[in-house]
């Protein structure tokens, strides 16, 4: 009997397709299998199969069933309980989760081995080559550099017959991780938190713990722990640690390697494409137990994942904001739901969400009381700057300024933070007062003085910087207003010209191993000062560096959206937390408009208790996450009146349900975007709404035109 097999494919489609099942295929939920839509041949995941006796509709044929591991059903699950958290098509989670496995493969590498043949006429060059050879087969470059010869002698020698060449296949399988090496002796607080971990370890099952511990309390090593129990209790288990940033997972993965002697499976955006494809079928195939990433490390296929820790929780990092919209650390708390897995969430400035589920005892609440071994939080100071200004056009004030002077007399590092890239944030005309803007996109265009360029950080789209103002043509006229990274730079190689200074952003530090170099330079004393926006001021462990200054602590909260407050304390207290992270102690500068602040206030007693609850009483006063959901919709077109027209109607359909209020259409504050403009509705809906089922109920009621996108963000971090 046939039967039909219905086909997800990681498009937008709204959803999966039904193929009929060529007899003796003997297809399988979850298999990756081939099937045609119009004229393509598309690559889709099987979703369910059922009998098709009764079905009287022809249908195309499934064409190949993919020799590929399958997808486990809990990842299934997983994509489709994501797919309607987000309201969005269940493609669009599958078209991450594939992104592995539509990879190339590693392609076999090109070795030189020694075949033990004799060579008549010797020389010390043949010599050494053939030593080298037969210690180990390796690539002609590394031969050559191994034996100090030119490749001619490498080639002359294959000729010989005295050296042939090997094709080797790339590993596929990932070392085990040895759980029977001991960790690190803990302290009092740790141990009291691992033992909690190993007794949720033990009961097995899904559960959540929130590992809450100020900066350098030694987090990592209690979440090893939990890691080595879980991987011990079951020789099958699968771990996943997700992290913000790719500079960090470099520093986990030296942990966990060093932990338990086998390299851990990396997976970020930096990734080259044969390995992510072996990462996605060894984790499929349970091949692989140990994977740190980043984000979208949460969509591989496991096998049996039985712990997820997200470090640094509360990171807005966790949250993708194009493309298929998601919460990473709310989608792992899911995802361990599916897998009964242990979750652990980890940071020192947990997030109001995560607090909140653990106030109420929704998540298991593991505190770590102080720093680990001799080092002390820093002191944390305010420096008003309308009382102690820096000079005219510098950034520095004068008590930061002392500051740095004590800590370079001292040999010791300090770390610059501005979370602004590039060198002047805006670049204005002296003359007619003309912002320099891109030209389809409603964004302030930024100078990048190390390229001489003029970049929109929204859309990439960048240009040379005009010698003449383009609006009126005046020569020399433009001004470059305020500070980022790159200024600060030059301001600090005025102040110390002595002094070894890098700057640390996306714009100097690409990948991973820039990343990896550089937090290894700072690490091992190599630099004085360190300017650096976001990329660095979380997670790191810099022995050397005593003094942290914040150029701008009042940046974050000029944006005035929800998470405003909160996201400042967060970073601000991750920033400040890199000083004095052994025994010299550290000091945190911050530099304010507003000393006054509450968040500025909490920041200097360093009051987390005292900030989180005037916040949580804000808001729950007005039903705002964690006491109440929000989603946005987002609307563009490039035809402003079709684009009104639409919203108008959907304002219009708006179903009316009790506990949701609908606000808006409105011009969205970035208005325009690459020649598109933007519309916004934010919707607020109580805790116990339905709101992804509104929301879905709601979007089908207007079919948007087809020049018209519309977009749902559920629980917004950005109000742009
Ligand atoms: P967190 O993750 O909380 O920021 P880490 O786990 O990175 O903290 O620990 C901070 C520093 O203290 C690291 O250098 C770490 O190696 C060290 N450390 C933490 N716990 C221990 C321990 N039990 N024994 C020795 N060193 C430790």
């Amino acid at each position: 009997m046939t039967r039909l097999a219905s086909v997800i494919l990681p498009l937008p489609l709204p959803e999966a397709f039904d193929y009929a099942e060529p007899e003796d295929m003997g297809l399988e939920v979850g298999d990756q299998v081939i099937v045609p839509l119009g004229p393509q041949r598309l690559l889709g995941v099987v979703a369910s199969l059922r009998d098709a006796s009764g079905h009287n509709r022809p249908l195309k044929p499934v064409l190949e069933r993919r020799e590929a591991p399958p997808i486990p059903k809990t990842t299934l699950a997983f994509l489709s309980w994501a797919a309607r958290y987000a309201v969005d098509a269940p493609g669009q989670p599958l078209a991450i989760s594939l992104r592995g496995a539509r990879a190339p493969k590693a392609r076999p590498e090109r070795v030189i081995a020694a075949t033990g043949a004799a060579v008549e006429r010797m020389t010390p060059a043949r010599a050494r080559v053939l030593a080298a050879a037969a210690d180990q087969p390796m690539s002609p470059g590394a031969l050559a550099e191994a034996a100090q010869v030119s490749s001619g002698v490498i080639r002359a020698l294959i000729e010989l017959g005295a050296l042939e060449t090997r094709l080797i296949e790339p590993p596929l399988d990932f070392d085990p991780p040895d759980t029977s090496r001991p960790g690190r002796p803990l302290n009092a607080s740790q141990t009291a938190a691992a033992e909690a971990l190993a007794e949720l370890v033990g009961q097995g099952g899904f559960q959540v713990a929130l590992l809450d511990g100020v900066t350098g309390s030694g987090k990592t090593e209690v979440y090893l722990d939990a890691a080595a129990r879980v991987l011990a209790r079951d020789p099958t288990a699968q771990v996943l640690v997700l992290l913000p940033e790719i500079a960090l997972t470099q520093r986990a993965i030296d942990r966990f390697e060093a932990r338990f002697e086998a390299r851990p499976a990396e997976w970020h955006s930096a990734c080259p494409q044969p390995a992510r494809r072996r990462v996605w079928e060894a984790v499929a195939q349970n091949r692989c137990r140990i994977v740190v990433g980043a984000r979208s490390a949460l969509f591989l296929p496991y096998a049996n994942l039985k712990l997820i820790v997200v470090d640094e929780e509360h990171d807005s990092s966790f949250k993708q904001e194009d493309g298929f919209i998601y919460q990473a650390r709310d989608l792992a708390v899911a995802r361990g739901k599916i897998e009964d897995a242990l979750v652990i969430l980890a940071s020192a400035t947990p997030s109001l969400e995560t607090l909140w589920n653990a106030e109420t005892g929704r998540y298991h609440w593991l505190k770590l009381a102080a720093r680990h071994g001799a080092s002390r939080l820093p002191k944390v100071e305010l420096i008003d700057m309308r009382e102690t200004p820096p000079e005219p056009g510098a950034w520095l004030s004068p008590p930061l300024v002392a500051a740095m002077v004590e800590t370079l007399a001292r040999g010791e590092q300090t770390l610059l933070f501005l979370n602004r890239r590039g060198y002047a944030p805006l670049v204005v005309c002296r003359k007619c007062g003309e912002r320099m803007t891109a030209p389809d996109t409603d964004s302030w265009l930024v100078e990048h003085r190390y390229s001489g360029r003029l970049v929109c950080h929204l859309t990439g789209f960048s240009m040379p910087k005009p010698e003449r103002c383009p609006h009126c043509g005046a020569a020399d006229s433009l001004a470059s207003i305020g500070p980022g990274v790159e200024r600060v730079e030059e301001e600090v190689r005025a102040l110390f010209p002595e002094a070894r200074v890098a700057i640390f952003s996306s714009d100097t530090v690409f990948d991973a191993e820039g990343a990896r170099a550089m937090v290894e330079a700072m690490a091992q004393g190599e630099i004085d000062v360190l300017v650096a926006t976001q990329a660095a001021a979380k997670g790191h462990d810099f022995p050397l560096l005593t003094l942290v200054g914040v150029v701008d602590a009042d940046l974050g909260l000029r944006g005035g959206d929800l998470r405003a407050a909160e996201r400042t304390f967060q970073l601000l207290t991750q920033a400040g937390g890199r000083a004095g992270r052994r025994e010299r102690p550290g000091r945190a500068l911050l530099q304010t408009y507003a000393p006054e602040q509450p968040v500025m206030q909490a920041l200097k007693a360093q009051d987390r208790d005292a900030f989180v609850a005037a916040e949580m009483a804000q808001r729950e006063a007005a039903g705002l996450p964690p006491f109440g959901r929000l989603a946005a919709l987002i609307a563009t077109g490039r035809d402003a009146h079709v684009l009104e027209t639409y919203v108008r109607a959907l304002a219009a359909s708006a179903p009316n349900a009790k506990g949701v209020e609908v606000y808006g259409p409105a011009d969205a504050p970035q208005a325009l975007v690459r020649g598109r403009r933007r519309k916004r509705f934010l919707v607020r809906a109580d805790r116990n709404v339905d709101l992804q089922a509104y929301l879905a109920a709601w979007r089908v009621r207007v079919k948007p035109p087809a020049s018209v996108r519309l977009t749902i963000d559920v629980d917004p971090y950005s109000f742009l």
